[in-house]
């Protein structure tokens, strides 16, 4: 099959769904994202790469870095990060409240915001600086080392970051946050805000589709177990109280950000990002899931 013209053609299909979705805007510096953009980008394990529309123009990665994020914690961390966050899906929005109290301050999974900030303060325990070893470790994976935050994406979540504190403080409450919230906070609002585009999405994620082993390094980041564990939970989790619909129609690992991009995992094969800034309800890119949809249903490919 021809990759290339699938996807182009799959761009064409999804375009009229511009008229559907809007950018976020809680977050305000990115309600001045142009809605109307789509890039698709694919990579191989053996080095193919397939690339069209907006591939190539930065985007703010926001909550796809949690899977990052996730991945270098278990490396470090192992089984101990899962006494600190569950791995069940939440059913309710990424940065709802409800269920902390009565899990005692436990988030349900680690792409929830909730679940996000306690994978941060772990990271923090064995980094220091967590989000200078994710950037890091994306530079080298996207073979950019100009990647970086965007200072008024991440200054633009502090000043609206009062539902994130109150996740933080909470959970604290509860002694499942170590370091000072304020701290915490930062270290997650500068990975949520780091800026990158189709293409290096799709590499960086290699490493999950080569059951942790990234095919450009050679390096072992998770083991093969690991691998499986993290692609399992974007699969259940990854966008949030639409994962089911997800995996009814992608049918495969899929990690999602208020940005409107998206990274698929197809274990053995390749890696797939997708961005359109345009969001549905729940806070996933609507051309974003149609091109995944129609991407796995004519190719046939999906984990199941
Ligand atoms: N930085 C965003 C927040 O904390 C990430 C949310 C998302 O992408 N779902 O609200």
């Amino acid at each position: 099959m021809n990759l290339q013209a699938l996807i182009e053609d799959i761009r064409q299909q999804v375009l009229p769904f511009y008229d559907q979705g809007q950018v976020a805007d809680y977050i305000p510096a990115l309600a001045s994202v142009a809605p109307h953009q789509f890039g698709f980008a694919i990579h191989t394990l053996d080095g193919q790469q397939f690339a069209c529309g907006d591939a190539d123009t930065p985007f703010s990665m926001q909550s796809i870095s949690k899977a990052f994020m996730l991945a270098l914690t278990l490396q470090v961390d192992g089984e101990t990060l899962w006494r600190h966050v569950g791995k069940e899906p939440s059913g309710n929005p990424f940065n709802s409240l409800v269920q902390l109290e009565y899990e005692h301050g436990i988030p349900r999974n680690p792409f929830i915001n909730a679940g996000a900030l306690v994978v941060t303060d772990r990271a923090m325990g064995h980094f220091g600086d967590a989000h200078r070893h994710l950037l890091h470790w994306l530079r080298q994976e996207t073979g950019n080392p100009k990647l970086d935050a965007d200072p008024v994406i991440a200054a633009s979540e502090r000043e609206h970051g009062d539902r994130n504190a109150a996740l933080a403080h909470f959970m604290k409450s509860y002694g499942n946050i170590d370091h000072a919230v304020q701290t915490v906070l930062a270290q997650y609002f500068d990975s949520c805000s780091i800026a990158l585009t189709c293409r290096e999405l799709a590499r960086a994620g290699l490493f999950l589709a080569n059951h942790g082993v990234s095919p450009l390094t050679g390096e072992r980041y998770l083991s093969r177990s690991q691998a499986k564990q993290v692609n399992a939970v974007m699969l259940t989790c990854g966008t949030y109280d639409a994962a089911g619909e997800f995996a009814y129609r992608v049918g495969l690992p899929v990690k999602s950000g208020v940005g409107g991009g998206l990274l698929a995992v197809i274990p053995g094969k390749m890696s797939i990002a997708v961005w359109s800034p345009q969001l549905d309800s729940r806070g996933n890119s609507v051309l974003g899931l149609e091109a995944l949809d129609r991407f796995t249903t004519r190719t046939g490919l999906s984990i199941f």
